[in-house]
């Protein structure tokens, strides 16, 4: 092992990438890097970063004219720093990024993380090194084995990636060609890696993936089990109170899944179930593959499973023919279902999807319009949710201390953000709070000196 040396990684986009950027770090730890939490003093700076929509990619060109002048000072102090772009720029960009922004030392596609310690040699060695291609071979496979030295806890809930990639081709959406195939990773290495977690303290995890319903990693068994079936298997973890997974689709949620929301209760009564439009001619224009009364039909059939569950969504607004009258059906929904929260974004045309070759854009200044009144939409649908929850008890995980000194802030079984005045000493535990106030976006809540009801809503 060489000298320590410093590593800053600025993650961009979703939890996908928050992962990613924590396994990078781990696949370098070997290596003698060692995290830092500011670019000022690294000696080598990862921006991994995000390409869904065409704001989240010109963010990048931004951040890097800041690390050129980084590079500059660090070089006046004659210390050489490097630059690499990971993530979804990085692979739908490649060689591009380095013509625009020579400071880039290394570009790594999403697919070939665990070929850094390498890249980062070659790039100190021989300058500029874009690593693209989309391996034959299993990514998973081989980030197990450093994570497997290295996983590290970083508080009391974790996210672990089970699946990868999509197959689904949405007419608006980049990740299939970002990310590539969908892939699942093998049950055996997420149980290690789990297990591991829950050792070193982690009480919550959240399996994530592009379309993580679709899960169907091989079992030790050797057939590919589902995201019920692993739910179920890691639920047997001592210490493990609760489970969580994102991002859903539609279209696979299994009635094995559902009734886990039934039967399981590590199971927290959440889920992200994102539908992007109430009107039917434009989720088929979206080749989203499931109707309005589709969805309609697997909200039902969840909350038949648990009646207390929160959902929440990803909406799009001005997809590309998207009238007033398809845009009033997705008010509708929003007003019918009555959701815990959502996001909802301006359809941005992405290069090499076939939204973007599509007629009939929306103009800006619709779109502009058509955001803000969902937005205002969703955020009524999130305040009554949240004021349902006035004067009920339920088990808040305690995770970290809150902004003001005696405060804790830990998460209601809805993922809400729930704030309570106590010792920090309780952190990870599961606390029984009474919520006694809402504000936007938090609860407020006293803790009742009952002991903790693990897993169960209110
Ligand atoms: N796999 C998930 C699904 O099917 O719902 C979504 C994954 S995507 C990373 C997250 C969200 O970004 C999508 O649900 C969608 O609302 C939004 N998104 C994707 N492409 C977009 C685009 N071209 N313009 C605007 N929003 C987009
Ligand atoms: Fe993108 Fe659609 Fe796949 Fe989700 S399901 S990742 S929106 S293509």
């Amino acid at each position: 092992m060489t000298g320590l040396r410093k590593l800053f990684v600025k993650s961009f986009g979703c939890q996908m990438n928050v992962y990613d950027s924590q396994r990078m770090a781990d696949t370098l730890a070997p290596e003698g890097y060692v995290e830092t939490s500011t670019g000022e003093d690294a000696d080598l700076i990862i921006l991994n970063t995000c390409h869904i929509r065409e704001k989240a990619a010109e963010k990048v060109y931004s951040e890097l004219g800041r690390m050129r002048r980084l590079k500059e000072a660090a070089a006046a102090d004659g210390r050489k720093l490097l630059i690499a772009v990971a993530g979804c720029v990085a692979q739908a960009e490649g060689e591009e990024i380095v013509r625009r922004a020579p400071t880039v030392d290394l570009v790594v596609g999403s697919q070939n993380y665990h070929r850094l310690p390498a890249l980062v040699a070659r790039a100190q060695r021989d300058g500029h090194v874009v690593d693209t291609e989309f391996p034959l071979d299993d990514k998973f496979e081989h980030l197990a084995a450093p994570a497997a030295a290295a996983t590290r806890a970083r508080g009391v809930t974790a996210f672990v990636t089970v699946q990868e990639g999509c197959d689904k081709f949405c007419t608006f959406c980049v990740v299939p060609y970002t990310r590539g195939a969908e892939t699942s990773r093998r049950v055996d290495t997420i149980m290690a890696e789990a297990e591991r977690l829950a050792d070193a303290g982690v009480r919550e995890i959240t399996l994530i993936g592009q379309n993580v319903n679709a899960y169907h990693g091989a079992g030790p068994d050797g057939r590919p089990w589902s995201l019920a079936c692993l739910l179920e298997q890691l639920a047997q973890i001592r210490g493990l109170e609760r489970l969580r997974y994102t991002t859903s689709h539609p279209l696979d949620m299994g009635d094995d899944l559902i009734a886990m929301h039934r039967d399981l209760p590590a199971l927290m009564p959440q889920l992200h179930l994102p539908v992007q439009s109430g009107s039917d001619r434009i989720l088929a224009a979206m080749n989203r593959r499931h109707t309005r009364a589709d969805y309609m039909d697997v909200v039902c059939r969840l909350l038949e499973a648990r009646s207390d569950m929160a959902l929440t969504s990803d909406f799009i607004v001005g997809f590309p023919g998207e009238t007033e009258e398809d845009f009033a059906a997705t008010l509708r929904l929003v007003g019918e279902i009555g959701y815990s929260g959502a996001f909802s974004f301006k359809y941005s045309p992405r290069p090499g999807t076939r939204g973007a070759e599509m007629g009939e854009q929306v103009d800006e200044a619709t779109k502009t319009d058509r955001l803000h009144r969902l937005q205002h939409e969703i955020d009524r649908n999130r305040a009554t949710f949240n004021r349902r929850c006035v004067g009920r008890t339920f088990p808040v995980l305690l995770e970290r201390p809150g902004r003001h000194a005696g405060q804790i802030v830990g998460r209601s079984p809805y993922l809400q953000p729930v704030q309570i005045e106590a010792p920090t000493s309780l952190i990870g535990a599961i606390a029984a709070v009474t919520i006694a106030e809402v504000a936007s976006n938090s609860l407020f809540g006293t803790l009742k000196r009952e002991p903790a009801l693990a897993g169960a809503g209110a």
